[in-house]
Parts: C-alpha cells; structure tokens; sequence
C-alpha cells in the first residue's frame, strides 16, 4: 500500500499509540474482573441466604409466641367459665338435680379442654425457647455474613477505584499521543483496531515478522517498512511500521 511516507516520529506514536490503548485495554478488563469478582458474588449469595433465614426464624418465632398467646388466653376464659359455673353450683341458686348434673358434666368437659390448653401453652413455651435460639444463631450468622460481604465490597471499591484512577491518568497520555499521529493514519489505524481485536498495529521486529501476529514479513515488505512507510501486514491485515527498539537500546 502507498503512503506519503510519515515522519520517523509519527510512526513511532502510533506504536505509542497503541501501547496506550492496550494498557488502557488491560486496566478495563481488570475492571471487568473486579466487578465479576466471584469471590464478592459468592458473599452477597451468603448474605442473602443468611439474611432469608433470620427473616424465617424471625417469623417463626413470632408465629409460636402468638400461639403461646393464644393457648393463655384460651385457658384463662377456659378458667373463668369454670369458675363462674362452679360458683352458680355451690352458690345455693340451683336447686334442680338436672340441672346440677348439666353443670357437672359441662365442668368436667371444661377442664378436658383446660388440659389441653395448658398442655398446648406449655409445649408452644418449650418450642418458643428453641425457637428464640435458632434466631439468636440466625442473626449472629446473617451479621458474620454481612461483615464479610462488607469487607469483600470495599476491598472491591478500592481495586475498582484503583483501576479508574489508572485509566483517568491513561486517558490524557492517550489523547495527546494520538494528536502526534496525522489524521489519515489514525483513522486507519481506529478502523483496524476496531476490527482486529484492539491491535490496530504491529512493530516489524527485527526478526522479520509482525510484531502483531508474529508471522513473518515477506522481504520486500518488510524493506519499506524499514524505509518508513506505513505498510498492511499481509497476515493479519494489521497495520505495519519500522520498530524502534533498536535506537533505544
Ligand atoms: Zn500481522
């Protein structure tokens, strides 16, 4: 492909260029990766977990407090029907047998029922007791699991906040390496980079291949390279330019 030529300096802030956004690149998926982090997913599942059951155990134990509620309230009306039978029965105001004998058996009918309240308020105690354990263990688990949910989520903030501090400080380094690049060859570049996996150009090594696709260079490409010229590698459609990693060294 023909060019005008670019100046030694343009080519090499292109490779620049592209340094830039692959460390830009690296820094978003460690981005990514602090997001996804399983490790954080795994203890907000925990956490939810834990939190479901203290709510369950919660409930539970509102729910057998009420029955104790109930079954006190049940043998204490229970109570006060015997109560008030037995004093008609021995207040000397009944005098039918019949009516006596009535009174008896709704008595011991009574306190069948009695029985069976105290003995259901007493059990609904016993399991309230257990009940109000469970949830004490409920809680001091769900807060084990907050904490450490807690924990897991600054120290993802601040990795997170970490990496955007890293790109913020790229974001400049990239604009003003990218106005170094003349317009033709940028946009060129932009279009490949797109297309090709975020490497839009691949330094010629001194080996002979594509710095992008490690393919080797065909000679006679690989001669204007080295003379300056802004190729496409034949392999990976990649752009092509000179490598400077000789003048450096
Ligand atoms: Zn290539």
């Amino acid at each position: 492909m023909n060019d005008p030529g670019f100046q030694r300096s343009e080519l090499h802030s292109l490779l620049e260029l592209q340094r830039l956004d692959s460390e830009i690149a690296r820094v978003r998926q460690a981005i990514d990766r602090t997001i996804k982090d399983p490790d954080v997913e795994a203890r907000r599942e925990q956490a939810l977990q834990a939190t479901q059951a203290a709510v369950a155990a919660k409930e539970r134990l509102a729910k057998i407090n009420h029955t104790v509620t109930w079954e006190e309230k049940e043998s204490d009306s229970t109570r006060a029907e015997i109560n008030g039978i037995e004093r008609k029965m021995y207040g000397g105001l009944v005098s039918s047998s019949k009516e006596l004998d009535q009174m008896g058996k709704r008595v011991e009918q009574l306190r069948v029922e009695l029985g069976l309240h105290e003995e259901a308020g007493i059990a609904a105690i016993v399991e309230a007791e257990e009940a109000t354990l469970h949830l004490d263990q409920a809680v001091k688990a769900q807060d084990t699991a907050l904490d450490r949910l807690d924990d897991a989520e600054t120290k993802q903030n601040a990795a997170g906040a970490a990496f955007e501090a890293e790109v913020r400080a790229l974001e400049p380094q990239r604009a003003a390496r990218a106005a170094q690049v003349p317009g033709a060859a940028r946009s060129r570049y932009e279009r490949v980079r797109a297309s090709c996996g975020g490497v839009g150009v691949g330094a010629l090594g001194r080996d002979g291949r594509c710095g992008a696709c490690l393919v080797g260079v065909p000679v006679l490409l690989a001669e204007k390279v080295r003379a300056g010229r802004l190729e496409v590698c034949d392999s990976c459609g990649r752009l092509l330019v000179r490598s400077f990693e000789e003048e450096r060294q």
